[in-house]
């Protein structure tokens, strides 16, 4: 009795505490309540997988289970970012049910599977209800193993309140006021909410939900276009042709507006080329050539080292092989001079990434032809939802790229077949570098404009872009054209 009275008034504090913090979220955004559910309709829903029941009764939204169904969701038809969600629902003992939210249904994902995150309403005596499952997808993030308290504050064959906090890459959750879930995680910024009826064995099981509103804390910041700077003027490839395809994909996102920086060309002065790379929210390199002057490489350190974006794009690795700072930026680049005293190779081998030291040039690529793409980093939001294997157009395979290969994560490899005169080692093709405070996207596809139209190149370049930009990636779409394991798609 003591125990329960100690935990009744560690509750309301709780409660007092998240009221305090939540104004103080609330008055950084524009956050009014609004309601999902109107009381009377389903509008602005949409069923999706199996076939439960949902209707209206006495201002509920009521999900029945029906046999030889898979798991039903009702969902959102809009999607949502950053936000807090509160909900009331009953569940019947013996029903498992949950709340997506950042939730997702593709073709090219699982025929349309619904998978994301959900809050977990478990009427089990294991009692996880409030913890955090990846539908779909990775299975529990967050489970309430160590959390007794909120374990005991689900009410069975009750009312309960949920409250989902989901800003940033943080996602928490309250059980009747009661903290328990605190998940960092990073791989789905935005997606549909919805409601789960589970596949059951048993029919006419119900659970009601009421009073669905939602706190949008989608951020002024993320709702203004960001600015992105390419930067070219000197190439041993043709620029001139790539920068305006760089360009329109990124226009295509809705998210970017663009600006180009053309340096001097080859045999001209180049102390006049100074960007203000300050500017922008992101930086893309479709240059290599002369050396920038000291000023122009000072402040894009600065901006790198105070959380700027860059993305590194095909021969842009090429350039500035003495500039160390450029070095750590790239992780590993190619020709310029580069050998076994730029640094490692990075290889992938038995599931691990392995840093090679063996003597040798930097930098090297058979005769053009097409190859399969491997995701090795599924759950990076610049791939999340992406098959596993996708086939990229005929294009140079970057091999034996050499650097410092310091902050790096792989998100793809290719196999450098050596009956194309390749490594015959699985060679990074896409990955991130962190330095200092700022994000760096690297591809190494991309050899000319035709190579620009594999669908594989143009999703990771779109969704790097903003993940070197701003930390996320809220084109979450898995594209119906997307190509697949054994034939390229063209755009
Ligand atoms: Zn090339």
């Amino acid at each position: 009795m003591q125990e329960q009275r100690w935990m009744s008034r560690r509750g309301w504090f709780t409660s007092l505490l998240v009221a305090f913090v939540f104004t103080g979220a609330a008055s950084a955004g524009s956050a009014d309540w609004q309601s999902l559910f109107d009381g009377k309709t389903l509008n602005g829903w949409v069923q999706k997988n199996g076939k439960a029941k949902y209707t209206v009764e006495d201002g509920a939204i009521v999900g029945t289970t029906v046999l030889n169904s898979a798991n039903s969701f009702l969902c959102t038809e809009k999607m949502y970012t950053d936000f807090v969600l509160e909900l009331e629902f009953l569940a019947e003992s013996g029903m498992n049910s949950g709340i997506q939210i950042r939730s997702h249904s593709y073709k090219n994902y699982n025929n349309y599977r619904v998978h994301g995150y959900q809050i977990e309403i478990d009427t089990s005596s294991r009692a996880w209800s409030g913890g955090i499952y990846d539908e779909g997808r990775r299975g529990w993030l967050f489970d309430l193993k160590d959390k007794p308290q909120a374990q005991a504050a689900f009410k069975l064959d009750q009312w309960n309140q949920y409250r989902i906090e989901a800003v940033g890459d943080r996602i928490r959750t309250w059980v009747n006021g009661v903290p328990a879930a605190d998940l960092t995680d990073d791989m789905t910024a935005k997606g549909f909410i919805a409601l789960q009826v589970h596949s059951s064995k048993e029919a006419d099981k119900k659970i009601k939900w009421r009073n669905i509103r939602i706190q949008d804390l989608t951020s002024k910041r993320e709702r203004k276009p960001l600015k992105a700077l390419i930067v070219d003027g000197q190439n041993n490839h043709d620029w001139k042709a790539t920068t305006p395809v760089l360009k329109r994909l990124l226009e295509q996102t809705g998210l970017f507006t663009v600006d180009v920086a053309t340096s001097p060309g080859p045999k001209e002065p180049m102390n006049s080329f100074k960007p203000d790379f300050a500017k922008y929210d992101v930086v893309v390199s479709n240059y290599t050539g002369a050396d920038w002057p000291k000023e122009t490489q000072d402040a894009l350190v600065n901006y790198m080292n105070n959380g700027g974006g860059l993305v590194i794009f095909h021969a842009a690795d090429n350039a500035f092989p003495n500039w160390s700072q450029w070095n750590e930026m790239i992780a590993v680049g190619g020709w310029g001079g580069r050998n076994e005293k730029s640094g490692p190779m990075v290889r992938y081998r038995d599931g691990k990434v392995v840093l090679d030291n063996s003597p040798g040039v930097g930098g090297s690529h058979g005769p053009q032809h097409e190859f399969q793409v491997i995701a090795r980093d599924r759950f990076h939001p610049i791939m999340a939802g992406l098959p596993e294997k996708w086939m990229h157009a005929s294009d140079e395979l970057y091999s034996t790229l050499r650097g410092p290969a310091k902050n790096m994560t792989i998100l793809a490899t290719a196999y450098a077949d050596p009956a194309q005169k390749g490594t015959g080692e699985n060679e990074p093709v896409l990955f991130t570098v962190r330095y200092g405070k700022g994000r760096i996207f690297h591809t190494v596809l991309g050899h000319a404009a035709q190579q620009m139209r594999s669908v594989g190149f143009i999703v990771t370049y779109q969704r790097g872009a903003e993940w070197a930009a701003t930390g996320r990636v809220t084109q979450v779409d898995v594209p119906e054209d997307m190509s697949t394991a054994d034939k390229v798609s063209l755009r």
